[in-house]
């Protein structure tokens, strides 16, 4: 353990092992940085590691097109980036509509995603959403359709990110809470559970926690934590290859290889963020369940195995803080992913190192500077 005289150091030090904090400090170290990772749990605990695995660039806030479309192109070759493909299957993700309001909802949206220049969402009657979904119920009218998104496997892409950062030499501490960050004679000093640290830069990945570390910097924003719930059915035969999601109601619904449909889509329920876990809305997850015996009458006996739930982090506006400090030099935030973060997981790194090693991203992440939150924000350091 660290002595209370002699904090170790680093270049780099990650607040959270979650996959933003892991993608990060695997980018870094490729950069050459010697960066360590504080996780407070263990690697994976929370979002990153219990989440429905969702690849998704469809449905995007114009803001995260961009980025969420440069993020697929890394998961489709994850294991050139960390050596295993994490599961990662290119399924396609179809968003439903249940009526002609519905449908004309989603055209209204492809119709302004070409104005932006975007193609990747399309527009799909009917008769292709039942080439696509045979077993689809009878009154679904069209949708939009992503070909090349998917989903992975949560747990395994953390550990993957893990593994590639620990190959190239981050050093990871678990059960080592971070308490307090101070910047001092142009270094930060960090206090954590397992000792204390000293570094030029910090990169605060801490998820739902992260607006602690932002009100220590003196830059406080409002990051809520809320719970999300997913639940698992036993094992059935293949009826679904792609990702549905619906228009009109809460839905993300995938099936997997060996027979179990993953069901969720934004179902929330209480988050306890100070004892890290969350209680179960069992009549919120019945509604969730008949969503899908709407729109898949043949689920209807079929029997729920386990629901969970993980905390995440949102923000006012629903995308993510992906900045450099607008208080102190020294201090990269990415947090407050707002449910949709695992798909970004890979490119945010690559951001993060962009911002610590050069000042600057060659992404456009202007939408996402913390500076966005705060009235007193120092507009000099606030170029990101
Ligand atoms: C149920 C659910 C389903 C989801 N489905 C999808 C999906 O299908 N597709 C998608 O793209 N996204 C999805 N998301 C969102 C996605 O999981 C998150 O956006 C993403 O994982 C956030 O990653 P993170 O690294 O920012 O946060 P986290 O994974 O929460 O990691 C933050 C880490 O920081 C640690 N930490 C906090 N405080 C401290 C401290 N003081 N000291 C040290 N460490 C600390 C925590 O222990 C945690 O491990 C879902 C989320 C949930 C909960």
């Amino acid at each position: 353990m660290t002595s209370a005289s002699k904090p170790a150091g680093a270049d780099v030090v990650v607040i959270g092992g979650g996959l933003h904090g892991l993608s990060s400090a695997l980018h870094l170290a490729r950069r050459g940085a010697r960066v360590v990772v504080l996780e407070r749990d263990m690697c994976g605990r929370h979002a990153s590691g219990v989440n429905a695995g969702g690849v998704r660039t469809l449905g995007r806030h114009d803001a995260e097109i961009a980025l969420s479309l440069a993020s697929r192109d890394l998961w489709v070759r994850l294991a050139e980036l960390v050596g295993d493909d994490a599961g990662f299957v290119p399924s396609g993700q179809l968003k439903v509509a249940e009526s002609e309001a519905e449908l004309a909802e989603c055209s209204a949206r492809v119709v302004h995603l070409q104005s932006l220049g975007f193609r990747h969402e399309v527009m799909v009657d009917a008769c292709a959403v039942r080439d696509l979904v045979p077993s689809l119920a009878r009154h679904v009218v069209g949708g939009i359709w992503v070909e090349h998104d998917g989903h992975a496997l949560p747990f395994r892409a953390v550990t993957a990110f893990r593994l590639a950062a620990q190959k190239a030499g981050v050093e990871i501490r678990e059960q080592c809470a971070v308490r307090r960050i101070e910047h001092r004679d142009g270094q930060w000093d960090i206090e954590s559970a397992g000792g204390r640290w000293r570094a030029p830069q910090v990169v605060n990945a801490a998820g739902a926690w992260a607006g602690e570390f932002a009100r220590q910097a003196g830059e406080p924003v409002r990051v809520e934590p809320r719970g999300l719930m997913l639940m698992v059915t036993q094992s059935v035969p293949a009826f679904v290859k792609p990702v549905l999601g619906a228009t009109g109601r809460p839905l993300s619904f995938k099936q997997f290889s060996n027979g179990t449909v993953v069901i969720g889509g934004a179902l929330e329920c209480t988050a306890d963020v100070t004892a890290r876990q969350c209680v179960l809305d069992f009549p919120q997850l019945g509604t969730s369940a008949h969503t899908v015996t709407d729109l898949f009458p043949h689920l209807q006996h079929v029997v729920v195995n386990r629901a969970w739930a993980g905390i995440e982090g949102f923000m006012p506006d629903g995308i993510p803080v992906i900045s450099r400090s607008s208080t102190h030099e020294g201090l990269v935030h990415a947090f407050g992913f707002s449910a949709h973060g695992f798909e970004l997981g890979p490119i945010v790194g690559s951001v993060v190192a962009e911002l610590v090693c050069e000042g600057r991203s060659t992404h456009d992440i202007d939408a996402f500077r913390i500076g966005r939150f705060a009235a007193a924000a120092h507009p000099q350091l606030d170029a990101h």
